[in-house]
């Protein structure tokens, strides 16, 4: 009958695994229409975003790479390291 315009933990997860790719081609981030109607991932996207500039300041290079996106996922995560490697 009536279709329920809410979005579900699935669409949120498979936004959040775009993300990356968004991020890279720099494009229509804010036009998805996920954001429009999801704040959780709205208010995720600007956290990145946020993230992602400090990044960009703090690396020399122009290309975005791997490590960038290793980096802000270790800076969401926040997973304090205990115990110390010894090589
Ligand atoms: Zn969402």
């Amino acid at each position: 009958m009536t279709s329920n315009r809410s979005h579900t933990p699935e669409e949120c997860s498979e936004f959040q695994q775009q993300l990356p790719e968004f991020f890279e081609t720099g494009g229509n981030l804010l036009e998805h229409p996920h954001l429009k109607t999801c704040e959780t991932c709205s208010s995720l996207v600007r956290d990145l975003e946020y993230i992602a500039a400090q990044a960009k300041l703090l690396l020399p290079i122009h290309d975005p790479s791997p490590a960038v996106w290793e980096n802000i996922h270790n800076a969401l995560a926040k997973e304090p390291r205990s115990g110390n490697k010894n090589s």
